[in-house]
């Protein structure tokens, strides 16, 4: 006789689903379940530092173990460049030592964005002289060279250490620079300082080994402002006022962009200032336990939390970690208004900081050290370099406005930017980057001298930045997803058929208020050279037909 519908015909019943171990060490996967694991295992990679200087810098390029080249030297800031000439449509043809030039980017990281101008100066001068002047602000807070050789890097650590400052763990499976407010401590609006607690995280944990082992790599963000892009980390602590406490943190998990964009979720835990550290480590602990460590591509954890969610992760991380429990906060409140830190502004302590906009974070050591100068000579001795790639001078005496402004546009990095060079990003891109497809610096700043010139009319009635953000790849390092427009390189097809550098198109996102992943616009693919004039139809359309207060649509 036939079943019926929702019957099943046989009496054995249905065996559970295996679910396949996804290589968690808390769950007893211990042994290394792919390639990037085993190196680990193998060794740890911050041992590498010891090779670098005792034998490769001695030996050059080709002493260098490939294990450590496209391995451990991560947990140093070191990568290797993309061999120079190899267009976007092979990038993804060729072994990876066919794109390996022998020079590195080295990424300098500097948590909170925070530099003396002395520090500051010592970043440009190693550029001059170890690094053909090249300096990039990245969106990250950090400062990345080119065109570095590995006999060099040993003198680079010791000037850059001697400074107070390091690449420890600014690449690899570790926990990455910590993001901070530019305006920590200085902002009339803050809730709280979250500085404090960026200077403790890395002096009890910064390359302690049992935290540089992680399954995939960790971003932390702190601030006591919304100005970090919180919601994309993986931890991040907001200001918040508790209402029996006081001032304190509101903690997030699990954000995180590239090709599986997720927004992190809140804990709906407060945590005072001075146990913002602890709480960190019980999180990256969690991560480094729980992580999914047998897929690179699942390993962020932004997929644990989204198996877990927001519940489960807390109380794991209460019961097995913390032992205690913590306390219930209420949500932060969330700003009207995006922040950039652009122009003059009043501190609380009556002095101004002044934000200056490069181009898409691109800047030079000679630039670094003539900002230092004229910082010193406006009387600041801080610097802080923000998440859009620009640069802040603090405490200037309003007397020293108008001449340290004078000079900071003389250098090329003016205060009163056009919106377009205000809103716009861009990460490194096939200059140097071996996963690009597409140029990405020099295409943002040809677009930023185009929308100059073509939307000159409109200027004026742009009351917010519309942010334009360029990726060379999907990797989402300028966190298209989150811009008004973003755009995705990609070969593309052009009029005549041939195919060129190009991109996708992501509309309408946002953070803070508008917290949201761009929409991808089916067919919407522009050509390198149709970028400009898509950008021109979009942002026309968009000031002549809002709506009274109309944010750029999502
Ligand atoms: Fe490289 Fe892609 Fe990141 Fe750009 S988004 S820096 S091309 S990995």
């Amino acid at each position: 006789m036939a079943s019926a519908p929702g019957e099943t015909s046989t009496t054995r019943p249905a065996r559970p689903k295996q679910r396949r171990g996804e290589g968690q060490w808390a769950l007893g996967y211990r042994e290394p379940l792919n390639a990037n694991e085993q190196s680990k295992k193998d060794d740890h990679p911050l041992n590498v530092r010891a090779r670098i200087e005792n034998v490769y810098a001695r030996r050059g390029f080709d002493s260098i173990d490939p294990g450590d080249l496209r391995g451990r030297f991560r947990w140093y800031g070191l990568y290797t460049q993309r061999k120079p000439g190899i267009d976007g449509g092979r990038t993804a043809t060729l072994a990876p030592e066919e794109l390996d030039d022998e020079f590195f980017m080295m990424r300098v990281r500097i948590d909170g964005g925070a530099l003396t101008t002395e520090q500051l100066a010592v970043i440009g001068e190693v550029s001059q002289t170890y690094a053909r002047d090249t300096a990039d602000i990245t969106d990250r807070q950090n400062v990345q060279y080119h065109w570095v050789r590995i006999e060099d890097v040993p003198a680079m650590w010791q000037e850059l250490e001697s400074a107070g400052l390091t690449t420890m763990t600014a690449c690899g499976d570790s926990p990455r620079v910590i993001l901070g407010s530019p305006v920590a401590g200085i902002a009339e609006d803050e809730i709280i300082d979250g500085a404090p607690a960026i200077d403790e995280i890395k002096r009890r944990y910064l390359g302690k080994p049992e935290y540089a082992n992680l399954p995939r790599k960790f971003k932390t963000a702190v601030s006591g402002l919304q100005d970090v892009a919180h919601e994309i980390h993986d931890v991040a602590f907001i200001g918040v006022r508790h209402p029996e406490h006081g001032p304190g943190f509101d903690v997030w998990v699990g954000g995180g962009l590239s090709t599986n964009p997720m927004i992190g979720q809140r804990l709906g835990a407060w945590v005072p200032r001075d146990e913002v550290p602890e709480v960190w480590e019980g999180v990256v602990s969690v991560f480094r336990d729980y992580g999914y460590r047998r897929l690179r591509s699942r390993a962020r954890m932004k997929f644990l939390v989204k198996d877990w969610g927001a519940a489960k992760f807390r109380e794991v991380l209460e019961t097995e970690y913390l032992g205690r429990r913590l306390v219930d906060g209420p949500a932060p409140e969330v700003p009207e208004q995006r922040r950039d830190h652009i122009g003059v502004h009043r501190q609380k302590d009556g002095l101004c900081y002044v934000g200056a906009a490069p181009t898409a974070g691109r800047v030079s050591g000679s630039t670094l050290i003539a900002v230092a100068k004229a910082a010193e000579r406006a009387g600041s001795s801080r610097v802080r370099l923000t998440p859009q790639q620009k640069i802040l001078v603090l405490d200037v005496p309003e007397s020293e406005l108008a001449g340290l402004r004078a000079e900071l546009a003389e250098i090329g990095l003016p205060t009163e930017p056009s919106p377009w060079r205000r809103g716009i990003m861009a990460c490194t891109g096939i200059e140097f980057c071996k996963l690009a497809i597409v140029e990405t610096k020099a295409r943002a700043r040809d677009l930023v001298a185009e929308l100059e010139r073509r939307l000159a009319d409109l200027q004026s009635e742009v009351d917010n930045p519309v942010s334009v953000h360029l990726n060379g790849c999907p990797n989402s390092c300028a966190r298209i997803q989150t811009a008004d427009i973003g755009f995705k390189g990609q070969i593309v097809t052009d009029a005549d058929g041939n195919q060129v550098e190009g991109f996708q198109v992501h509309l309408g996102g946002g953070l803070g208020l508008d917290a949201g992943f761009g929409r991808k616009v089916r067919g919407h693919k522009v050509t390198g050279d149709e970028l400009a004039g898509y950008v021109e139809r979009v942002v026309r359309n968009y000031l002549t037909q809002r709506e009274p207060g109309e944010r750029f649509p999502q």
